[in-house]
């Protein structure tokens, strides 16, 4: 399971990836392993590089924050303030919709982009119920994986998750042993490809 955020040429963002870079990435992995990638935060640039996954038979999964699928809205968080709009554009309901329809999975990465760590049992309940109930409202698919954002979680996030019906929730660093905490290989603009097959392999 591999982990991305925005892809882009021109976003100079560490959590950004160039479109040649990640799909040499998922060319090189898929020689020795079955892929699949995901993208948090339902980034509108990283449908440039669905097509050719699809042509590669990756499976493809966003990871949407549902305060943020309105049309013409932008990931706000603190973390990426000042950062170029454009570059923070996020997917609204109908482009899931179209995405979900060839095939891609929409899982939750929660309403708002939240520490959950830090939330009250109310507002946790919020970001996990009300995030795949709306999912399911709008898109009239089951939503069934979340996200955590940030990779954040504990025993309370984890135990909340399950609560709340989802199959599985990934985080960045985790155990397959445990499917609250599954992990994902986050890759960024500075893994090169030996180093994206190094990772995968110490891993
Ligand atoms: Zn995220």
């Amino acid at each position: 399971m591999l982990c991305y955020h925005g892809v882009s040429p021109s976003w100079e963002h560490r959590l950004c990836i160039r479109p040649d870079l990640l799909l040499g990435q998922v060319r090189a992995l898929s020689r020795f392993w079955n892929v699949h990638a995901t993208f948090d935060d339902a980034f509108r640039s990283a449908a440039a590089v669905f097509p050719t996954l699809e042509s590669l038979d990756v499976p493809i999964q966003i990871f949407v924050c549902t305060s943020y699928a309105r049309e013409g809205s932008v990931l706000a968080i603190p973390e990426l303030a000042g950062d170029d709009p454009d570059e923070l554009s996020t997917m609204n309901w109908e482009e899931l919709g179209e995405h979900a329809d060839r095939g891609v999975e929409i899982g939750s990465h929660g309403v708002s982009h939240a520490h959950l760590t830090t939330l009250s049992g109310d507002e946790l309940h919020h970001e996990l119920n009300g995030s795949w109930e709306e999912i399911e409202d709008r898109l009239r698919r089951p939503c069934k994986d979340f996200a955590y954002p940030y990779g954040e979680h504990d025993l309370r996030v984890r135990a909340a998750a399950r609560v709340a019906g989802y199959g599985r929730a990934y985080a960045l660093r985790g155990s397959w042993s445990d499917d609250y905490a599954a992990p994902r290989l986050d890759l960024y603009r500075r893994h090169n490809v030996p180093w994206t097959l190094l990772r995968a392999l110490v891993r």
